[in-house]
């Protein structure tokens, strides 16, 4: 029989992240583009008092009660910052709502989570208005910026945030509370069916802070500048604002100007040592530096994910910028944090083209988070590299079921969850993805990897982005197709991509059939969207 341990049994509370920020860091800096335009600096001091105030207006003036749901439109800025811990902080729920998904999405989710306050950037308020009829649930508007900009608009009694900041004082004692309790709720793009919620809890954000800013892991200190480019409403901007604080780290929030050339300022200019996006932004980042000559030399690292890192990008990145990029799998379902591509003692010792081959996966897993890869038969598949089967995760970071969903059930009876990823796992355990489950192709029996074809198609250096999809084929079930989007300024033929892959995949793999495009549909988290390319090129193999 055991016995109880006789330790502190202190609740994992958001709002401690903040108040250690504030009390040993205080000095500290968070750097904001501003929606407004200027640049924006304060501390973490600063940023606590105004937390705490904004805490005080929800309670006092909006009569929020814990548990309620506060939503948000917003770029990556020192507002939506505060927001991160002044509504969790007491107790509500902080809805961040990505605004790239289609209106009828937003409002459908504003509904479902029965968001009682919005609170919206300026560059927002257009939309709102639009979808304003269809929202049930909010009782208030809140424009993110001060009087001077308040713009004329049709949304009802709207409230400007540094007014309702300037009627409380910072005097408050942030409450302590069940470590279980919902803090912030993001759904997921919904790419199949409408977006489902995932809703973390103060103690699942706080160890994923911990096990994320690990050496193995983010690898974070004080010493560092972090930029999260990922944006706020995008899981939780991959948990950076809550381990910047953890950490006192300096933390530069880059708003709403994502593009190459204010990216490039802003690492050169606050000194950014540590960044994170989807692979598209850093595209974009690519062509800039390139047309400009210019240089991101404080740049040390870099962690990309949530698809697939063309290893040209990791490439390019170590050996033209000395940048070093950390690739990393995860879901908004995981925090986000899954597995990443950081190196071991054993992997350093490889020959470099096996290291390479490694560093090129989404990596291992860290301390807390379990995975199995499983076959069709519900067997584990031998860590061997080549087979491949399904990959379910299990751990204090991932979700147990959606927010209301009425589907019930999403986990195996002994806690797993299925990721929906096809991944294959080596001897040193690093996985990697060969496909969505969804998106997998499969011809004449066999399975092509479409993320392996399209890793290879962006390495030729006049393209930009290329996206591979099975298609029906009355001979072979389906065949994979290649879209690809030039780089700017270039012009390339089927002909020409089809040599670049030749001898590089099995003859069986090759796309039965190239298009050069202007544009690729991409999805709201800025992902290639499969789903419209398996619709728009259905008949193309048949015809
Ligand atoms: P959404 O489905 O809304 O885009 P997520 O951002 O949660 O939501 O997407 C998670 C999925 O993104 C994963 O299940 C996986 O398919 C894909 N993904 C994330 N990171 C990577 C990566 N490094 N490589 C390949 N696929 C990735």
């Amino acid at each position: 029989m055991t016995i109880p341990g006789l330790m502190q049994d202190n609740e994992l509370m958001i709002s401690a992240l903040i108040r250690y920020a504030a009390e040993y860091h205080g000095h500290m800096e968070i750097v904001t583009r501003t929606v407004e335009g200027p640049m924006h600096r304060y501390t973490y001091a600063d940023a606590e008092k105004r937390a705490k105030q904004l805490s005080k207006a929800l309670i006092n003036q909006f009569c929020i009660q814990q548990g309620d749901r506060i939503g948000t439109l917003a770029w990556t800025t020192y507002r939506h910052f505060e927001l991160f811990y002044g509504v969790s902080g007491m107790g509500a729920v902080l809805h961040t709502t990505n605004p790239r998904l289609f209106n009828d999405q937003i409002s459908y989710i504003i509904n479902h989570a029965e968001d009682r306050v919005l609170f919206l950037d300026l560059d927002f308020v257009p939309l709102v208005e639009k979808i304003l009829p269809e929202l049930k649930s909010i009782e208030k508007f809140v424009i993110l910026t001060d009087r001077a900009h308040m713009p004329q608009t049709s949304l009802p009694d709207a409230i400007c945030y540094e007014e309702l900041l300037a009627a409380e004082t910072s005097e408050y004692d942030w409450p302590v509370f069940d470590e279980r309790a919902a803090s912030s709720l993001c759904y997921t793009s919904g790419t199949t069916g409408n977006p489902k919620g995932v809703l973390y809890s103060h103690r699942s954000t706080i160890i994923h802070a911990l096990s994320a800013a690990q050496n193995s892991a983010y690898a974070l200190s004080v010493y560092d500048s972090i930029m999260p480019i990922a944006p706020m409403y995008h899981a939780n901007a991959w948990g950076l604002p809550y381990v910047a604080a953890m950490l006192g780290a300096k933390l530069v929030l880059p708003g709403p100007k994502m593009d190459g050339e204010n990216i490039q300022d802003i690492i050169e200019s606050e000194g950014v040592t540590f960044s994170c996006a989807v692979p598209t932004v850093f595209s974009m980042l690519f062509q800039y530096l390139e047309e400009s000559g210019k240089k991101i030399d404080s740049l040390k690292r870099t962690m990309i994910g949530g698809s697939a890192v063309p290893k040209a990008m990791t490439e390019k990145f170590l050996n033209t910028y000395g940048v070093t990029v950390l690739q990393l799998w995860g879901m908004t379902e995981t925090s986000p944090l899954g597995v990443v591509a950081s190196s071991t003692p054993q992997t350093d010792a490889l020959p470099p083209k096996e290291r390479a081959e490694v560093r090129d996966k989404q990596g291992r897993v860290q301390f807390g988070l379990e995975i199995k890869v499983l076959d069709e038969e519900g067997k584990a598949i031998p860590r061997d590299g080549v087979a491949f089967g399904d990959l379910w995760v299990r751990g204090p970071w991932v979700t147990a079921s959606y927010f209301r969903s009425e589907g019930g059930e999403i986990l195996d009876k002994d806690g797993w969850f299925p990721t929906g990823d096809v991944v294959t796992i080596d001897q040193y355990g690093y996985i990697k993805i060969t496909d969505r489950a969804k998106d997998v192709i499969k011809s004449g029996g066999e399975w092509i990897s479409s993320i392996d074809i399209e890793n290879l198609a962006v390495a030729h250096p006049k393209v930009m982005q290329a996206g591979v999809v099975g298609i029906y084929h009355p001979k072979w079930e389906e065949r994979p197709i290649l879209v690809i989007k030039p780089a700017p300024d270039q012009t390339l033929t089927e002909e020409e991509v089809l040599d670049f892959l030749k001898g590089k995949i099995a003859k069986w793999w090759m796309p039965d059939a190239v298009f050069i495009v202007d544009e690729l549909p991409l999805t709201a988290t800025g992902k290639i969207k499969k789903t419209a390319l398996r619709d728009q090129y259905k008949d193309c193999l048949s015809s």
